[in-house]
């Protein structure tokens, strides 16, 4: 799953996530399958998703970076793999490619930030958000605390200070004895980052008090990376927004008398009023750019039915990865290697089933999930087979919970949004899976995957994440840990104790819902009452132009 990331007052959200061995032998399908849905079933294969899933994550494909030659060269092998199952191409000019018109931005040398002198330590120390401008700052900075200027809650932290030209230094997390939640509802009518860019700020620095949603180290380590946006919407930012460490924000409370704990804890008072910091800050920012093109990968299986084939099911999972970051391989297994994996092995089962559901399959692996669901933005606005006659999507996107042990549970994002609910929840039942509600609700899954765009455009969509547990509080343990130890990490590898037969399951249940969807006489529906009821298929959502 992509990062998210997005300033609400001093309340950065990055968003955690942007979610035993052996291939086993032919499982029993479940009770109540129709003959074709036990033929697709007994053709998926956990042998195809491993063999995929280990070839995608192995160092030969360079983490499949966007714009990096790993990244084309795994599109080239899911390309060939399609061919190779039978799939029609689906891409543009009778390819099995979509070329989405990208551009990487990078740091470079002499890229420098000190504090009085002294030089910070990029990945460890600061990063910077977004795609970079060169930018040569020097300038007083400002302890604005949160920053926080909210009729709602009575309260200005801005009050008898000006901004103009200056760094303003902000505080994250809520105050103490406050929830993010909660605090997300105090700041809920203030923007800071607006706030204080129409206060004419000369740059913006965000500091940790240990109470925001992640930790300031997984953050900076996130965000310490080459951005890959698309080229004409996205102007570089013309003044530096950064996130400093723990040691770093210590550097700028020297000479104030105050721990940095100390001043961020008083920044939680609403008596609170901005002061000047006395060390000076150099930031020289220079970036690298590279324009080009990244391929989302589309195979097609035609439907059967003379009329209905002119409809198709979407089955989606981002092929793309970290790639290579200052010389070390993001080979970004459990994302999302093993998603590919799982679709194609869905792909392998209809190619080679003798009946074919009615509505016709597209099988899309996508690319630059990662930095903001652009391949699916992309294809949303350009898609290769009309929206208008696109059932549903269903995405697989995670952090490969499937393969942590016998699956007991599964979250289908989206569920509760339209009328592919019920299906799920029928398919999970014949499985002995138990349907959980979304274990982490603050994180805003749903809109952090490229089922996504198609939501916005009217198309209803799932997302699948097996489980080996079927309690929320642990499910969010796994989760955690995989964050801290994995998530968007070169060690985000395959592991021998990879139970692959969870991965078969997400396959299984995947293409389950998929023939029921392809094969239903009436196409999926949001349910009424959900943000996306009313939304004709394929209409372009409001903010277009993504
Ligand atoms: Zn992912």
């Amino acid at each position: 799953m992509r990062r998210i990331t997005g300033f609400r007052l001093c309340a950065l959200v990055l968003g955690a996530l942007c979610l035993a061995s052996t291939a086993g032998t032919a499982a029993e399908p479940p009770p109540g399958l129709s003959p074709t849905e036990r033929e697709v079933f007994q053709r998926i294969k956990a042998r195809i998703i491993r063999e995929a899933t280990k070839t995608l994550a192995d160092d030969r494909f360079e983490g499949r970076g966007t714009l990096q030659p790993g990244g084309d060269k795994a599109a080239a092998w899911i390309a060939d793999r399609m061919k190779t199952l039978g799939l029609a191409p689906g891409g543009e000019g009778g390819t099995y490619l979509q070329p989405v018109p990208l551009v990487a931005t990078e740091l470079v040398e002499p890229t420098r930030v000190s504090v009085d002198g002294t030089p910070l330590t990029y990945g460890k120390d600061w990063s910077s958000l977004g795609a970079f401008a060169d930018l040569q700052v020097s300038a007083p900075l400002v302890f604005v605390g949160h920053g926080l200027v909210s009729k709602k809650s009575g309260r200005d932290d801005l009050k008898d200070v000006d901004l103009r030209g200056k760094i303003a230094v902000c505080v994250e997390g809520p105050p103490a004895g406050v929830t993010v939640e909660k605090w997300a509802e105090i700041s809920a009518d203030a923007n800071l980052l607006e706030t204080l860019l129409a206060r004419g700020i000369g740059g913006l620095i965000s500091l940790a008090n240990g109470r925001e949603l992640l930790p300031r180290t997984f953050v900076i380590d996130q965000t310490a990376r080459r951005v890959v946006s698309v080229p004409s919407t996205t102007p570089p930012s013309e003044i530096p927004v950064m996130f400093f460490g723990a040691a770093a924000a210590e550097r700028l409370m020297a000479g104030s008398g105050k721990t940095a704990k100390q001043a961020l804890d008083e920044a939680g008072s609403a008596a609170f009023s901005p002061w000047l910091l006395a060390p000076k800050v150099d930031i020289q920012l220079e970036s690298s750019r590279k324009e080009g093109t990244s391929p989302n990968v589309i195979g097609v299986i035609k439907g059967s039915d003379p009329v209905l084939a002119a409809e198709a099911v979407v089955f989606s999972a981002h092929y793309d990865g970290f790639g290579v970051l200052r010389q070390t391989i993001y080979n970004g297994a459990a994302d999302n290697a093993i998603g590919v994996g799982e679709m194609l092995a869905v792909a392998e089962a209809f190619a080679r089933a003798r009946v074919k559901p009615r509505r016709s399959l597209v099988f899309i692996a996508f690319t630059a999930e990662e930095y903001g669901l652009l391949g699916s933005k992309h294809y949303a606005a350009h898609p290769t087979w009309d929206l208008a006659k696109t059932a549903a999507v269903l995405n697989l996107d995670g952090i490969g919970t499937e393969i942590m042990g016998p699956m007991k549970g599964m979250v289908a994002y989206g569920a509760k949004l339209s009328s592919l609910g019920p299906m799920f929840f029928e398919v999970a039942r014949a499985y002995g899976i138990t349907p959980m509600d979304d274990p982490i609700p603050a994180q805003g899954v749903f809109r952090r995957s490229d089922h996504y765009p198609f939501a916005e455009r009217g198309v209803p969509g799932l997302m699948l994440v097996g489980s080996p547990v079927d309690d929320p509080q642990q499910f969010t343990e796994r989760f955690e840990e995989f964050e801290r130890t994995k998530y968007h990490q070169p060690s985000d590898d395959v592991y021998r104790d990879w139970y692959w037969k969870g991965a078969r399951k997400v396959a299984d249940m995947m293409a389950l819902i998929g023939h029921r969807v392809a094969q239903a006489d009436a196409l999926p529906s949001f349910n009424a009452g959900s943000e996306y009821a009313g939304r004709a298929r394929g209409e372009a959502p409001k903010a277009a132009g993504r």
